[in-house]
């Protein structure tokens, strides 16, 4: 029995180590150096190329490397055997520093204060008045945003495909509830998976329904966002600012417009990075249950796309 590590581009010896000291007896190798593609029957997958998993006929489950399937579900010639996430409270621990970091950023207007820096211009000014704050998205990550900000004294809305309860939170759900859980926000945080329900979400029409001079933060996957649509938001003033941390071509190019665009803070994919210490035992899980035939940990819906 083998698992396969399928995570092109990466360094993969501690995982790759870490599993086995984990798994005793099962052996752990790296696409695509596989010594027997017919004893695998587990694959921990990232951004694989596309049509790759039919090399493993005996494969009985996958798991990603991360909280996303996407890029996964992309491949129209994935096996249909169930798929496992990532859910790692190291993880949501690492997203809430990131947002309360740029939630700092934007209401101390460091934004504006680096570009008065770049002109040697000393204007002060008091903090922004940022105190209603939607949060798309109510899942692991997202409901855990929602909640943090709502500690933090913000009137909080979330938005989620059905109907949820969280304590301080107003929740809104399904397409009709969009334009309530957006309506009046300063900050709108967006932390909704990609499928084919959510690509393109963030354009032109959601803008317009959006406070004007809101604050927009994406951190969910960069096709969830129409670009253009954007540099014309943030053109006209609908939007004042946006934080960007995923796009829809990573790494961003070079030449691309987001990179100098005075009202855009680009980061590089880093809110929230899969940690191989803290995971490691939820694979190893994950790998025992389907060995066994159990039900995976964290096991998507393929149906629905997260
Ligand atoms: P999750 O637990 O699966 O939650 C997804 C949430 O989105 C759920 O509340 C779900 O609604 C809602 N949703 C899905 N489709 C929807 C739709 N069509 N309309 C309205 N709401 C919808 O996911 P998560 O763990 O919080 O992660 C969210 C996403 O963050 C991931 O998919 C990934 O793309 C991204 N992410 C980014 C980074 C990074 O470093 N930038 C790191 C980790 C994750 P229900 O509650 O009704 O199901």
């Amino acid at each position: 029995m083998t698992i396969a590590l399928i995570i092109p581009d990466r360094k993969l010896d501690d995982l790759q180590q870490r599993l086995s000291a984990a798994l005793t007896g099962v052996t752990i190798e790296v696409w695509p150096q596989l010594s027997d593609p017919a004893a695998v029957t587990f694959a921990v997958v990232w951004k694989h190329p596309a049509g790759c998993l039919q090399q493993l006929p005996n494969l009985k489950a996958l798991q990603s490397y991360g909280a996303g399937v996407d890029s996964i579900l992309a491949d129209p010639e994935l096996p249909a055997v169930p798929l496992a996430r990532i859910v790692d409270p190291a993880l949501t621990e690492s997203m809430l520093r990131y947002l309360a970091g740029i939630e700092s950023y934007y209401r101390l207007r460091l934004d504006q204060f680096h570009r008065q820096q770049q002109l040697a211009q000393w204007k002060p000014k008091s903090p922004r008045q940022l105190r209603k704050l939607c949060v798309l998205g109510l899942g692991e990550l997202g409901a855990a945003a929602a909640q943090f900000f709502q500690m933090q004294g913000y009137q909080v809305t979330g938005w989620a495909r059905r109907p949820q309860q969280l304590s301080g939170v107003t929740c809104y759900a399904g397409v009709d509830g969009l334009a309530a859980a957006l309506n009046d926000a300063d900050l709108v945080i967006c932390l909704l998976p990609l499928t084919s329900a959510t690509e393109d979400l963030l354009n032109q029409q959601l803008f317009a329904l959006m406070k004007p001079g809101v604050i927009l933060v994406n951190v969910a996957r960069g096709a969830l966002l129409v670009e253009a649509d954007l540099l014309a938001a943030l053109d006209s003033g609908q939007v004042q600012a946006a934080c960007l941390d995923v796009f829809r071509q990573e790494p961003l190019a070079a030449t691309h417009p987001f990179w100098s665009h005075p009202s855009i803070l680009v980061t590089p994919h880093i809110s929230a990075v899969t940690r191989v210490d803290t995971v490691v035992a939820q694979i190893a899980e994950n790998y025992r249950r389907s060995e066994a035939g159990l039900a995976l940990l964290n096991q998507i819906d393929r149906q629905q796309g997260y």
